[in-house]
């Protein structure tokens, strides 16, 4: 069995749906069994994030329009095609409970009243999709993730039950052959409750699905050739690599190539399933294949984070950092939930490079200035280079001015402030 996902992208109008349709058609043409993960239409995630909060803030008048323009911009999208009401039953049901959920103000936690709308979003494209596949004449089988991929009750970040995901996905897939389309980025509590499993979790929703099924192979379609050495929205001058090992994807992932979710790689090198990413505009080209052993020669490969933080601890008595000090600056940072980018240490000073969240950091600096003097610089880049050398080291350097550098022998990661000359 193969698994495809489908991002927002590749689903934002009608053109768009109907390529997938074409996609998929080709593929089952040939007998192949599918399993389809989509996720929610274009922007509609970011619309229902507004949506929520509106609706936590008792702003109900405010909520329901927000969620009436979600609705339009559906139904704009429904009007381009033929579908007969039978088929669009499930989609009109879904835009009226919503509606009706949005009269009454929230008894939950925001988190979970998050995940109970922001999920909204990949219920309604699939509904969407299924009825247009099945008005194709595709033997499509819509299939409720919520169902299959169980989680804890970490709203917005679920953590799957690998154990019980498994059990559940390999029982329906016993009695579901052919063509199934479910959601990304969704799951569900063992009490019923929807989760979502952090934004841009679609990616990871294949790999599960992927690894639960032990399937042949996943093609995730992007608006992209492939992996890229660099993204294409800040370089001009960017090449494909056609094949990369799975260590390099989860590297590139991880220091923020948002091609891929990070967490994408893990269950399928586990399982030795390779991943495709191809891309939707131009199906017919292989794109970039992830899992494949390593290549001679790799091409130097580079990832832009911006809005990062320099925070630079010293010890108020003149003391070592050293392993009481780095055990209690790690505690704070894990209590703050505040994930580290780099950190490098001298006999006296400790730094570290974080995403500037406003809703995290306060409070973390506080905590911290309780132990250390503390010292920070804002509004920097981290530049991160796999494979490097010098020549792109010198190419991303122009118009920076850099706070610091580390190297290992694969990657160099810059720290530097733009002086905005270019
Ligand atoms: P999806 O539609 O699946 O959500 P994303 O928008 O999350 O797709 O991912 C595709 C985007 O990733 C591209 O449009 C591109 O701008 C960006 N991107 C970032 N880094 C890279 C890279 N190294 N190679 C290709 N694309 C990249
Ligand atoms: N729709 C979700 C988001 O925009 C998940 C995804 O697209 O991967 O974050
Ligand atoms: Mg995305």
């Amino acid at each position: 069995m193969h698994v495809f996902k489908f991002g927002g992208a590749s689903v934002r109008d009608a053109a768009g749906i109907r390529n997938v349709g074409r996609i998929i058609s080709q593929t089952i043409a040939d007998g192949a069994e599918l399993l389809v993960v989509v996720s929610a239409m274009g922007k509609t995630t970011n619309a229902l994030e507004e949506v929520v909060v509106s609706h936590m803030a008792g702003r109900a008048d405010e909520a329901q329009l927000r969620w009436q323009n979600v609705v339009i911009a559906h139904e704009l999208i429904v009007a381009e095609f033929e579908l007969s009401e039978a088929l669009l039953a499930p989609v009109r049901e879904t835009f009226a409970t919503v509606a009706t959920q949005l009269t009454t103000p929230a008894m939950q936690g925001y988190d979970e009243v998050y995940d109970q709308i922001v999920s909204m979003g990949e219920i309604i494209s699939t509904q969407l999709l299924a009825a247009y596949l099945t008005h194709l004449g595709l033997p499509v089988q819509w299939t409720d993730a919520r169902q299959l991929i169980r989680t804890d009750d970490t709203f917005r970040e679920g953590r799957v039950d690998w154990t019980t995901t498994e059990t559940q996905i390999q029982s329906l897939m016993a009695t579901k052959p052919g063509l199934v389309l479910t959601q990304g980025f969704i799951g569900g509590t063992p009490t019923g409750g929807t989760t979502t499993l952090g934004r841009e979790g679609s990616d990871y929703s294949a790999a599960i699905f992927a690894y639960c099924t032990q399937a042949q192979d996943v093609t995730i379609w992007k608006d992209v050739p492939g992996v890229l050495n660099a993204d294409p929205r800040y370089f001009d001058e960017t090449v494909l690599l056609p094949s990369l090992t799975y260590q390099d994807a989860t590297e590139l992932a991880y220091y923020g190539a948002t091609v891929i979710h990070p967490k994408t790689i893990k269950p399928l090198q586990n399982k030795g399933i390779p991943l495709y990413v191809r891309s939707f505009v131009q199906p017919d080209q292989p794109g970039t294949m992830v899992g494949g052993p390593p290549v001679p020669n790799p091409t130097p490969s580079f990832i832009f984070k911006v809005n990062q933080l320099l925070i630079s601890l010293h010890p108020t008595d003149f003391s070592f950092i050293a392993e009481d000090n780095l055990s209690l600056i790690f505690g704070l940072f894990a209590e703050a939930g505040v994930k580290i980018n780099l950190m490098q240490n001298t006999a006296l000073n400790f730094s570290v490079v974080v995403d500037s969240r406003p809703e995290r950091i306060p409070d973390l600096l506080e905590r911290l200035r309780e132990h250390f003097r503390v010292t920070y610089n804002e509004a920097l880049e981290l530049i991160t280079i796999r494979h490097y050398d010098q020549s792109t080291i010198d190419r991303v350097l122009v118009g920076k001015t850099m706070l610091l550098e580390q190297k290992s022998r694969i990657t160099v990661q810059l720290v530097v402030r733009d002086e905005g000359g270019n």
